[in-house]
C-alpha cells in the first residue's frame, strides 16, 4: 500500500518548461509539498533544451498575442526574479512576406497586433533591407517587425525555476519514468513509477512531444501529436543579425546568439516512427544551408557546427491544450505547443494553475479546453501562424 507520503494534490507529468512553469505557480497558491514533477529524463532532456528560444507576440488570434505580450513582460524580469539571467534580447522578430497572399496575412496579422497595443511595423523591402543588410534576395514584398519580440537562453529559464521550486520545497523526480496512470470509476487516482503508486487527485500530462503516451497509459486518444524538428548552429561570426527572421512558406526561422552563431531550422517532413528516437538528418543539413545560402548570400561561407532535434507537440487547430480532460475526471492536458511553448510558458501555465485550483480564468474555455476536441475536429488551423 502507498504510504501517506506519497499522497499528492497534483502530480505533473513532465518537467520541461510547462511542467515547471505550472508547478512555479501552483505552489505559490497551495502547499509546495503537495505537487510533485516527475520527468524521466533530465532537466531540459526535452524540447525545452533543444528549441530555438524565440519568443515573439506575432500572432493570428487575440488571445494567443495577449499570453505572448505576458509570457514577454515574465521573461524581461526572469533574472531579478529568479536570479539567473536568460539573456533575453528583445532584437525583434521579422517576419517575410515573398508572395501576395503573404503579404496579406503579415498585414492582417500586423492589424491585430497593434490593437493590441504593440508597436508593429510593416516594412516595406528598402526598410527590410535597411534593417538586415545581408537580406539580399530578391521578391521581398516587404515585412511586418514588432522590436519588443526577441530570444531567450531556454537553459538559464530550466535551472532557475528548478531552484525557485526546490527553494519552496516541491519535490522534482528527474530520472524517474510513469509507466502507467492508475484510475478508478473514470478518474484519475495517481500514476505508476518505477513498480510504486503515486497517489494524486490531479494528475497533469505536461510530457510535450510524449503526451500522446502519456494519454495511452491513461486509456485516451490523444488530440496531439509528436512532429520531429531539427535545427542548427553555426560557428560564430561577427554579430551582425538584429531580429530574428522568419518566412512564411517553409516556416524557415533563424536569429543569431549573442556569441555570434546562427541558430536556424525549418519544417520538414519526417515519416519515421518515433520508437526510432531523435535523429538528425542531411537532408535538413542540405535544405537549411540553402536556405540561409539563399536569403543571405553572404553567411554562404559559414560553416555549420552542431545540429539536432526534438519534438513538437502539434494540434489540430494550432493552440495548446490547456484543462481538465472530460473524458477522465482529475487528468489535465498540458500540451499540444507545438513549436511555441516556451514563449507561451510563462502565461500559459498561470491559467492552468487556476484551473487546477477550480478558478475561472480569462480565456475563452473554447479555446483552450480540450474538449473542444471531443465534438468535431476542426478542418484549418485557428492560429494560422502557428508555423516556424
Ligand atoms: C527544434 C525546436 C525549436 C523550437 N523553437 C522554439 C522557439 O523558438 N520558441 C518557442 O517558444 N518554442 C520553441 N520550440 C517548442 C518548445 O521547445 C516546446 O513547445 C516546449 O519546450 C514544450 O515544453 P514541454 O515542457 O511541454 O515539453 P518538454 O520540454 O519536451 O518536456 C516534456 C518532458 O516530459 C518527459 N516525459 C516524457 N514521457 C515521460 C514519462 N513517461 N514519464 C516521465 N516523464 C516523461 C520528457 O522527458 C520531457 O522532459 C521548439 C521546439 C523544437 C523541437
Amino acid at each position: 500500500m502507498p504510504s501517506e507520503a506519497s499522497h499528492y494534490d497534483t502530480i505533473i507529468i513532465g518537467g520541461g518548461v510547462i511542467g515547471l512553469y505550472t508547478a512555479f505557480h501552483l505552489s505559490a497558491r497551495m502547499d509546495p509539498r503537495k505537487v510533485l514533477v516527475v520527468d524521466r529524463t533530465f532537466p531540459s532532456g526535452g524540447a525545452s533544451g533543444r528549441n530555438g528560444g524565440g519568443v515573439r507576440q506575432q500572432w493570428e488570434s487575440k488571445a494567443t498575442i495577449r499570453l505572448a505580450k505576458e509570457s514577454v513582460q515574465t521573461y524581461s524580469r526572469f533574472g531579478r526574479d529568479f536570479g539567473f539571467n536568460p539573456w533575453f534580447r528583445q532584437g525583434g522578430y521579422l517576419f517575410l512576406a515573398f508572395r501576395e497572399e503573404e503579404r496579406k496575412t503579415l498585414q492582417k496579422m500586423e492589424r491585430g497586433v497593434r490593437e493590441e497595443g504593440l508597436p508593429i511595423r510593416w516594412l516595406d523591402p528598402a526598410a527590410v533591407h535597411a534593417l538586415v543588410e545581408e537580406l539580399e534576395v530578391p521578391g521581398i514584398l516587404g515585412g511586418t517587425y514588432l522590436p519588443t519580440d526577441g530570444v531567450i537562453h531556454p537553459f538559464p529559464v530550466i535551472w532557475g525555476l528548478i531552484s525557485e521550486l526546490k527553494r519552496r520545497g516541491v519535490e522534482l523526480r528527474y530520472r524517474t519514468e510513469v509507466s502507467g496512470v492508475e484510475t478508478v470509476s473514470g478518474g484519475v487516482r495517481g500514476v505508476r513509477v518505477q513498480g510504486e503508486l503515486l497517489r494524486a487527485d490531479r494528475v497533469v500530462n505536461a510530457a510535450g512531444g510524449w503526451s500522446q503516451q502519456i494519454n495511452s497509459l491513461a486509456g485516451l486518444p490523444s488530440f496531439t501529436k509528436p512532429t520531429l524538428h531539427e535545427i542548427l548552429a553555426t560557428e560564430p561570426v561577427k554579430p551582425f543579425l538584429k531580429p530574428m527572421v522568419v518566412t512564411l512558406g517553409r516556416g524557415t526561422y533563424f536569429s543569431q546568439t549573442m556569441r555570434g552563431e546562427i541558430v536556424g531550422g525549418l519544417t520538414m517532413d519526417h515519416s519515421r516512427s518515433q520508437r526510432q528516437g531523435l535523429y538528425s538528418s542531411g537532408e535538413f543539413l542540405v535544405e537549411m544551408a540553402r536556405e540561409l545560402a539563399r536569403l543571405m548570400p553572404r553567411v554562404a561561407d559559414v560553416r555549420i557546427l552542431r545540429c539536432w532535434s526534438g519534438y513538437y507537440d502539434d494540434s489540430p487547430d494550432g493552440l495548446p491544450l490547456l484543462g481538465e480532460d472530460p473524458r477522465l475526471k482529475g487528468f489535465y492536458q498540458a500540451n499540444g505547443f507545438g513549436g511555441h511553448g516556451f514563449m507561451l510558458a510563462p502565461s500559459s501555465t498561470a491559467r492552468l494553475a487556476k484551473i487546477l485550483l477550480g478558478e475561472r480564468t480569462d480565456l475563452d474555455p473554447h479555446w483552450i479546453s480540450p474538449d473542444r476536441f471531443t465534438g468535431q475536429i476542426p478542418g484549418r488551423p485557428v492560429e494560422g501562424l502557428s508555423l516556424g
